[in-house]
């Protein structure tokens, strides 16, 4: 069954060894913040560090695998139709948008969207890891520099990422202007039997 998480928004759910989970743009250029545990020790999750050396390049896509800081295998990317994505950059969060963008009021974040979403697996604030930024383009030059750009993604792109171990996912739909072209879309996602 296809489910939405509507714009500036999250979720989190179980996702067992063996299961695809399929990530969708449906209007196109929208981000999703993926975070991964191990369901059985939520102390194992997500490693962008690791994936970066292991799979020895920043652009993570179809054939790569998602590292855990145990140095275990937790999800293959099994197609990717966009074919560009981010691992550097970390989830937005409320002080991003007043550091990057000046802004003080309350802005939602895919921060704030992870660690709401993942109260009831016992997952706390401080242990949200850097997230695989599903979609997101984050160029960088010879220099070294890095730049947010519009994602390259279209309506009905898509990622297959089979799990390696059993695993708790947290997911968004991204709140942060750059990353989205400036416009807050839907992401759909869906457990393939
Ligand atoms: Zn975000």
């Amino acid at each position: 069954m296809i489910q939405t998480i509507p714009p500036q928004s999250g979720v989190a759910f179980k996702l067992a060894a063996g299961q695809k989970l399929k990530i969708s743009d449906p209007k196109g250029e929208q981000v999703s913040d993926l975070v991964a545990f191990n369901a059985h020790d939520i102390r194992e999750k997500i490693s962008s560090g690791k994936t970066l050396d292991y799979e020895s390049t920043i652009f993570i896509t179809k054939g790569n695998f998602l590292w855990s800081n145990r140095s275990q295998k937790m999800l293959k990317i099994l197609e990717d139709t966009n074919g560009l994505n981010d691992f550097l950059l970390a989830p937005c969060s409320p002080e991003t948008f007043k550091i990057i963008y000046d802004n003080h009021d309350y802005h939602p974040s895919c921060f704030e969207n992870l660690h709401t979403n993942l109260v009831p697996f016992g997952i706390t604030p401080d242990e949200i890891p850097n997230a695989f930024n599903v979609f997101m383009n984050v160029p960088v030059a010879p220099d070294g520099k890095l730049s947010v750009l519009a994602p390259t993604s279209k309506a009905g792109d898509f990622m297959i990422l089979e799990a390696m171990m059993d695993l708790i996912i947290g997911m968004t739909a991204c709140s942060a202007e750059q990353s989205n072209n400036y416009s807050f879309k839907p992401i759909e996602w869906e457990i393939l039997a």
